[in-house]
């Protein structure tokens, strides 16, 4: 069977490209970068290119690219580093209810630590609201962390405002651009971003491999002790494959994202269209315009996101639904939640999120047999049929949590 591949927000395969380039890197080209023969040499000449290429991807200088394991450890140090650096200044952190769990659980254990912690609520498109963030500030805050674009959901966050904001009341300002980097442009400066989070596996390089971009002058602090690795803030022998397939994957980026983003925008907006055609009470989710250019999530009312997912993938097709199926449970997405939805409509939820290799062909296919799986699922549910007219009702009995 063919196997369709719709989960690009949770990882992308490694561009062939640069796994050739990596394998060369584990292979012949293997020095410690530390070292100071010929091999070492070899490796930290690479190692300084990769790092060229991302700060080019982000409009930042090279000395402000730091290399990590990827976007948890990014931000980790991102908020840990600068709250503990920053203690004296003062103690209060600002994000939002629909981070990325790196920031939301990175956050909860600040607050076991003597910081306080507002979680802004958004809006029903998963937009941060400027008033609320205006509101939020006090004298004791030091950081605001506002993720660039939404894993689920795909809503792209007002930015520059909020750069713009923390740059006139001096506060720093972190963004977790996981799920933008590669698909969106990112000018660091312009949009006065102080730090900001990257994961190659999210944009075809490799996993376990990121980048944390600081500007120049803000105030961090190392949150994992060791050698002098760069530059004194993240010990631990350089990841050399993966930090020279990371700057060729920036390199492949930069140069073909425009090209790449009208052409995965031209697919998404045929599925969302069709599916809005073809199936009726459906729910886009996300804002319908400001969203990443692969991003489609959809509630189907009255049948769950997991029974879908499954039937997808009994067709070939790997997506994803809103509900975390871990430890056990089947929690609605956070983000669902914060966005108002009921526990129902977000169990409804699918998230299908498309790449460079997906296909007319793929989508076509998609769109094919979606319809009969919901209507399937549909006739199956006692929520669905002389109930279609029935507004959802809470509490709903799939949550085991509450
Ligand atoms: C994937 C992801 C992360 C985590 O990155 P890893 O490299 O997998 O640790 C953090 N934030 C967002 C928004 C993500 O999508």
């Amino acid at each position: 069977m063919k196997r369709i591949y719709f989960d690009h927000s949770a990882t992308t395969p490694v561009d062939r490209e640069v796994a050739e380039l990596m394998l060369e890197y584990m292979t012949d080209k293997f020095g410690n970068p530390s070292s100071v023969h010929a091999f070492g040499r070899e490796t930290r000449k690479a190692v300084e290119e990769a790092r060229e290429k991302v700060a080019a991807l982000i409009n930042a200088t090279p000395n402000e690219i730091f290399f990590t394991s990827g976007g948890t450890e990014g931000d980790n140090l991102a908020l840990k580093g600068v709250a503990f650096a920053n203690r004296k200044k003062g103690n209060h952190i600002i994000t939002t209810a629909i981070e990325h769990h790196a920031i939301l659980h990175t956050c909860e254990y600040l607050e076991k630590h003597g910081f306080t912690v507002t979680y802004l609520p958004v809006d029903e498109n998963a937009m941060l609201r400027m008033e609320d963030l205006k509101n939020a500030i006090t004298d004791q805050t030091i950081l605001i962390s506002v993720m660039f674009a939404n894993n689920e959901v795909g809503t792209i966050q007002p930015i520059k405002e909020i750069g713009q904001l923390a740059k006139e009341k001096g506060i720093y300002f972190h963004t977790d651009a996981v799920q933008a980097v590669g698909s969106c442009p990112i000018d660091v400066k312009e949009l006065n971003i102080d730090l900001l989070s990257m994961s190659g596996h999210k944009f075809y390089a490799s996993k376990g491999v990121g980048a944390l971009y600081i500007r120049r002058g803000v105030k961090i602090e190392e949150i994992q002790h060791g050698g002098g690795h760069e530059r004194n803030l993240r010990a631990g022998t350089e990841n050399v494959p993966g930090i020279v397939g990371l700057g060729k994957a920036a390199e492949i980026a930069k140069r073909d994202m425009e090209k790449k983003n009208a052409y995965i925008k031209g697919l998404r907006d045929k599925v969302i269209a069709t599916i809005m055609e073809k199936i009726p009470h459906v729910k886009l989710n996300g804002h319908p315009d400001l969203r990443l250019p692969g991003n489609v999530n959809f509630s189907f009312l009255y049948i769950e996101g997991e029974s879908l997912l499954l039937n997808l993938d009994m067709k070939g097709i790997a997506a994803s639904s809103g509900s975390a199926c871990t430890s056990g449970s089947l929690d609605p997405s956070h983000v669902l939640l914060a966005m108002g939805l009921t526990h129902e409509v977000a169990h409804g939820s699918l998230r299908v999120t498309l790449g460079r290799g997906n296909t007319e062909e793929d989508i076509n296919y998609f769109l094919e047999i979606l319809p009969e799986i919901v209507e399937k699922l549909r006739s199956m549910s006692p929520l669905y049929g002389s109930a279609a007219e029935l507004k959802p009702s809470n509490p709903c009995s799939s949550c085991h949590h509450h």
